[in-house]
C-alpha cells in the first residue's frame, strides 16, 4: 500500500487530493474504461473542472450534477465518470464528446445518482491509507471534539500529521470528498460523521472504516429522520459500532445513558470518558473560570498517566469538559504517546475558527458599555440549548444581567411544539435569566400557547419579547444592555442568528 500519488497545492488543485488514472477509477468502482484520458483528481463541481480533474456528477435535491458533465468537458477536464444504467446514455455521451477530444470516460453501472460511485472511490483511497482513521459521531459536540483531537495531535506530532473534515462536511457527500483529499503521509485522519436518518452512519462507517469510533452523546437533535424519539437517535448513532472489527477501539461517553449502553462487537475495546469512577478519562471537576466566567477549568484523571488541571478558552464548562474528555480518550485509543504537560498546553491553546458560532465568547463595546456575547449562532436543539442556558446562568460577574436571545430550533419533527414550550418555560422560570428575546414562528407560537394557558397572571410576562428576525432583535436587546451584561445568542442554522452581529447598532 502506502497510498497514492497526491497533488501538491502548486498544481493549482486542492492540496493532498488523490490522483486517479482511468483504470484506477474503473477498478475502484467496478466501471468500464470507455476512453483513457490523463490521470486526475475527482471533482463533483463542474465549475472547478480543468486539466488534471475527473468530473463525477452527483444527483442532489435541487440539481442533477450529471447534467453538467458536458460543461466540465468544455472546461477542459481530463475525464468524466458517468454513473448510469443506460447503455444508450453512455453511447450518446461518447458521441457528444466528439472524435478529436482526448478526454477520458469511465462508465459505472448504477442508479444511485453518482453517490455509490463517489463512495467506492473514497473506499479505495481509505483501503490504501496506512494511517489511523478516527470517526466521531454524536448529537452534539462532534465538530468541537474533532477540532480538539486534531489540535492536540498537531501539537504532539506536527502540523502535517493530521487530515480532518473541513467545516461541517459530515454527510454522505462531504465525508467521501474529505477522504478523496487524504494525503497518505498524514498519520491521522479525523472525520466527523453526521446523519439525518437511519442507515447513514452505518454507510459512513463502511466508507471510512475508522479504527477509532467515538460517540460523544445522544440528545434531542436531528430527530426527523429517526422516528422523532431519542431512542431513534441512539439506534442511529449506535450504527457506528456495528462495523468495528477486532483491534478497533470504541470511545464512549459513560455519563450518557444511551451511549453507555452501546455494546461494541466482540474483540473491540471500549475506552470510556465521563465523571464515573471507572472511566479511562475521568472528569474530576469542571467550573467556569476567568474574570467573566468565560473560560473553563477542568481536572481530569487519565488512565496510566495521572491527574491534570487544564484551562480551555471557551465558556460552558460542562460541554467543554465532555468534549475535551472525549478528545483525550481518543488519544488513548490511538495509542499516541503523550505526557500531561503537553496535554495541558494543547488544551490551553485550543482555539479554532470553528468556535465562532459554537460557544465562543466575545466582548463587545456599545456606547461605552462592555457586553459579553456567547455566540452559539451555529446551531440549536433542545439538548444543546438547555446546556447553553446553564452556561449563561453561570457567566458574568456580580451585578451582571443575563439575556437570552433564542431563535427557533428546526428539524424536530412532531415533537417541535413540545420542545419549544419546554425550553421557554425553563427560561421564564429561571430568576438568573433577566430577559428573554425570541426569534421565529415556533417560539412565537410557544409564547402564544403559554399566554393562552396562563392567562394574564403569567410571571413570565415581565421580560419576554418576540421578533421575526435577529437583526431587529439585536437592536432592542443591545440598547437595553448595561455595562457587564452577558448575552447568549443561539438558534438553528436556518435561523441565521448571526444576523444579530450584523445589526445597525454597531457592535464593535
Ligand atoms: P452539527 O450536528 O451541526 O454538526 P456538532 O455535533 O458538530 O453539530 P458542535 O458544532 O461541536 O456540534 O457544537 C454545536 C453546539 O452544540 C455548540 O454551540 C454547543 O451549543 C453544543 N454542544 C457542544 N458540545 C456539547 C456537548 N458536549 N453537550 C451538549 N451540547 C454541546
Ligand atoms: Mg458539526
Amino acid at each position: 500500500a502506502g497510498g497514492r500519488k497526491v497533488l501538491a497545492k502548486a498544481d493549482g488543485l486542492e492540496r493532498g487530493a488523490v490522483v486517479f488514472t482511468s483504470e484506477e477509477i474503473a477498478e475502484a468502482t467496478g466501471g468500464r474504461v470507455e476512453r483513457g484520458g490523463e490521470p486526475g483528481v475527482i471533482i463533483t463541481d463542474s465549475r472547478g473542472a480543468r486539466a488534471g480533474t475527473w468530473f463525477l456528477g452527483i444527483r442532489g435535491d435541487r440539481y442533477d450534477g450529471r447534467d453538467f458533465a458536458l460543461d466540465a468537458l468544455a472546461r477542459g477536464c481530463a475525464g468524466v465518470v458517468l454513473e448510469t444504467e443506460s447503455e444508450a446514455e453512455i453511447q450518446e455521451f461518447v458521441s457528444s464528446m466528439g472524435d478529436g477530444a482526448n478526454a477520458g470516460l469511465v462508465s459505472v453501472a448504477g442508479s444511485s445518482g453518482g453517490l455509490a460511485t463517489l463512495h467506492d472511490l473514497a473506499r479505495s483511497v481509505r483501503r490504501e491509507y496506512p494511517g489511523k482513521v478516527v470517526g466521531i459521531t454524536g448529537s452534539c459536540g462532534k465538530t468541537t471534539t474533532r477540532s480538539m483531537v486534531s489540535h492536540l495531535l498537531r501539537g504532539m506530532r506536527g502540523e502535517g500529521a493530521v487530515h480532518e473534515t473541513e467545516g461541517n462536511n459530515n454527510n454522505l457527500i462531504g465525508v467521501p470528498l474529505t477522504i478523496l483529499k487524504l494525503p497518505s503521509e498524514a498519520g491521522f485522519c479525523v472525520l466527523e460523521l453526521g446523519m439525518d436518518r437511519f442507515g447513514e452512519i452505518r454507510q459512513l462507517g463502511s466508507i471510512c472504516e475508522p479504527g477509532v469510533r467515538v460517540v460523544t452523546n445522544v440528545g434531542l437533535a436531528h430527530l426527523e429522520g429517526v422516528g422523532g424519539t431519542i431512542e431513534g437517535v441512539a439506534d442511529a448513532k449506535a450504527e457506528l459500532l456495528e462495523g468495528a472489527r477486532p483491534g478497533d477501539v470504541c470511545v464512549l461517553n459513560a455519563d450518557d445513558a444511551h451511549v453507555s449502553k452501546m455494546a461494541p462487537p466482540r474483540g473491540v475495546d471500549r475506552i470510556s470518558f465521563g465523571r464515573g469512577e471507572h472511566c479511562d478519562v475521568r472528569i474530576l471537576g469542571s467550573r467556569a473560570s476567568g474574570e467573566d466566567g468565560m473560560r473553563s477549568r477542568l481536572t481530569f484523571s487519565v488512565r496510566g498517566k495521572g491527574e491534570v488541571l487544564c484551562e480551555v478558552c471557551q465558556p460552558g464548562h460542562r460541554n467543554v469538559a465532555e468534549n475535551a474528555a472525549a478528545a483525550v480518550a481518543t488519544l488513548l485509543a490511538l495509542e499516541v504517546d503523550f505526557d500531561l504537560p503537553t496535554l495541558r498546553r494543547g488544551l490551553s491553546t485550543f482555539s479554532s475558527p470553528l468556535q465562532v458560532g459554537r460557544g465562543r465568547a466575545r466582548e463587545y463595546f456599545f456606547q461605552g458599555r462592555a457586553i459579553a456575547v456567547i455566540d452559539e449562532t451555529y446551531n440549536s436543539n433542545p439538548t444543546s440549548l438547555l446546556a447553553a442556558l446553564d452556561t449563561l446562568c453561570e457567566s458574568g460577574g456580580e451585578g451582571s444581567r443575563r439575556h437570552a436571545v433564542l431563535g427557533d430550533m428546526l428539524e424536530l419533527g412532531e415533537a417541535s411544539d413540545h420542545h419549544h414550550s419546554v425550553v421557554l418555560s425553563r427560561c421564564l422560570s429561571d430568576e438568573t435569566i433577566d430577559t428573554v428575546t425570541l426569534v421565529g414562528d415556533r417560539f412565537g407560537d410557544a409564547l402564544e400557547r403559554m399566554r393562552a394557558e396562563e392567562g394574564k397572571s403569567s410571571a413570565g410576562e415581565r421580560s419576554v419579547r418576540w421578533f421575526s428576525d435577529p437583526i431587529e432583535a439585536a437592536s432592542v436587546v443591545v440598547a437595553h444592555c448595561e455595562d457587564g451584561d452577558v448575552v447568549l445568542v443561539k438558534g438553528s442554522r436556518g435561523m441565521a442568528m448571526e444576523g444579530f452581529f450584523h445589526s445597525s447598532v454597531g457592535l464593535i
